[in-house]
């Protein structure tokens, strides 16, 4: 099955109403041709913003997190419906960031997977090892742990509706890519790990690749079979690069 191929920028904690305004301005315009699938996932406050600026386009947007729960007493949290309100399409679940800083277990994350379907967003589930996880030959076991919690409480099916990014840890924001080689094992191993539940599920299913991406390195990656695009960090701040990576996919 071929499947599109998928680009997604991360903001992170960075931008203003003026920056954010030129880089999504630039963006628009410089990837209006290309055939790639491409999304920004915004800090909340500029939601409103990304939906004026990209309505309309053949841009999507999104959030780089949000809540397990419905609605209630939950200060400083985030909806999936609040999320929809201003036409977010996908939402980051399960960053390694959210993971290490705010303590979002394989739990957590796979119950914000659930909220983020029931609401119609499409999550984009990052899983991932860390370097002590790699040196010790459990990269396999950690993202097929990660995969599971969200398989047994959504269901194999629910992948159809989900976009998984493999991201390893050592590689995010550190200037250190997996290896095209590398990287395509992880992806295979996660394309292979869902088939033994569902093969059609795995056959359409788009595995990104996030970690310290660049317009240098994206074509590269992209080309291997069992990656279908990027989420990217630090490039996607820079439209230059983040065009560049848009066009290599
Ligand atoms: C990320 O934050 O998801 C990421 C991949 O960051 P970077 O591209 O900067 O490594």
């Amino acid at each position: 099955m071929s499947r599109p191929k998928f680009v997604a920028g991360n903001w992170k904690m960075y931008g203003s109403l003026p920056t954010n305004a030129s880089l999504l301005s630039a963006v628009k315009s410089g990837s209006s041709s290309l055939k790639a699938q491409i999304a920004v996932c915004v800090p909340y406050p500029y939601l409103a913003q990304a939906q004026a600026e990209l309505a309309g386009s053949n841009i999507a947007w999104g959030a780089q997190d949000m809540s397990e729960y419905d609605k209630g007493a939950y200060t400083g949290e985030v909806s999936g419906s609040m999320l929809t309100d201003f036409g977010c399409r996908y939402v980051i679940v399960g960053h390694s960031e959210r993971r290490s800083y705010y303590g979002d277990t394989d739990a957590v994350v796979a119950s914000k997977f659930a909220a983020a379907l029931k609401v119609g967003l499409t999550p984009i589930l990052c899983v991932g090892e860390t370097l002590a996880e790699r040196e010790s030959d459990i990269t396999d076991k950690v993202v097929i742990r990660q995969l599971d919690v969200v398989i047994a409480t959504s269901g194999v099916e629910s992948l159809t509706k989900a976009v998984v990014a493999y991201e390893p840890v050592w590689a995010i924001g550190t200037g250190k890519t997996a290896s095209p080689a590398q990287a395509q094992e992880v992806h295979a191993l996660i394309r292979s790990h869902v088939a033994t539940a569902n093969a059609g599920v795995a056959a359409g299913l788009q595995i990104l690749y996030g970690g310290s991406v660049k317009p240098g390195n994206a074509k590269e990656l992209f080309g291997q079979p069992d990656i279908d695009g990027g989420l990217i960090g630090g490039a996607s701040l820079v439209a230059d690069d983040f065009i560049g990576i848009c066009a290599a996919a």
